[in-house]
């Protein structure tokens, strides 16, 4: 019933995905589904177009010419025993139900809601310094995570993720509430790299924030500078405003 008056399209490469996609008007994106298919179902969302991901060869890892690329599509579950700190940020999203079912792209491009933060793999993909390659109007285009996350992200089909194959420190602390289904109310990843320390923050804002002061000065009281955390139905802004220095000195205590 969800999909009766939708076009759906179900391409079975990049190219056809490409293809199917345009310059997005008018398409929905179905990956995994744990975001978008309840929308659909209640009649929320109705696009004229749907294209499902699922069958499209964009569900793959590899490591080659010193980059790990990761597809769009591949499930939150195969990032588990990968890089830090991408894989305890993927054992971090929901239980294994929804990581068997959600997807990378579909966490880059998973917007938090009034009722449920989201996208706890982007805090971790800009630490690594990952580059996102999209297709869209104007045509397909590599930059950074942190550049995706500030344009029009609907308007793009997310091809793959792709960041240096080089070994790194890195850590992750988080806060979440601890029953079935949960959502990470917070959490920050940091990395340093050749000696460039890089920190960013899930759960502060709708998509994952860099913390550039912290990244300066390495003192977790900067963690709040130019930042409003907000407020939702999981926690309050006041609730997040105490934890974020406390979980950025986990973290920075980790890469240390
Ligand atoms: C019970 C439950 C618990 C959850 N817990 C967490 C959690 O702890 N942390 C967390 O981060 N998330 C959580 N989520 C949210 C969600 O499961 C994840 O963010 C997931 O990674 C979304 O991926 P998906 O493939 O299912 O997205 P979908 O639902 O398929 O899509 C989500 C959005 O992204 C778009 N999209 C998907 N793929 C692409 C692509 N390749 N290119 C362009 N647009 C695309 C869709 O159009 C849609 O707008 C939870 C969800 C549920 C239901």
């Amino acid at each position: 019933v969800a999909l009766r008056d939708v076009n759906v399209v179900v391409p079975t490469s990049a190219g056809e995905a490409l293809a199917a996609f345009g310059d997005g008007e008018g398409v929905t994106v179905v990956a995994g589904g744990t975001i978008v298919l309840p929308e659909l179902v209640a009649g929320r969302l109705r696009p004229e177009r749907a294209l499902l991901l699922g069958r499209a060869g964009l569900d793959r890892i590899t490591r080659a010419k010193g980059r790990v690329t990761i597809g769009a599509a591949t499930p939150v579950s195969a990032l588990e025993d990968g890089d830090e700190p991408l894989a305890t940020a993927a054992r971090h999203v929901g239980d294994l139900e929804v990581r068997a079912q959600a997807t990378v792209g579909g966490n880059l491009c998973a917007e938090a809601s009034a009722d449920a933060p989201r996208g706890d793999l982007q805090a971790a993909l800009i630490v690594l310094g990952a580059e996102v390659r999209s297709a869209g109007g104007g045509g397909e285009r590599t930059e950074p995570v942190e550049q995706f996350l500030s344009g029009d992200v609907r308007r793009r089909l997310v091809l793959d993720v792709s960041y240096e194959d080089v070994p790194r420190h890195a850590a992750y602390a988080a806060s979440w509430r601890p029953h079935a289904h949960h959502y990470t109310i917070l959490a920050v990843a940091a990395a340093r790299q050749d000696g460039e320390l890089r920190v960013a923050a899930t759960g502060v804002a709708p998509r994952a924030v860099r913390l550039t002061a912290v990244e300066r000065s390495g003192d977790p009281a900067d963690a709040l500078t130019g930042l409003e955390p907000r407020d939702d139905a999981v926690a309050s802004a006041w609730y997040r405003t105490r934890v974020l220095p406390k979980l950025v000195a986990r973290a920075l205590e980790g890469v240390a």
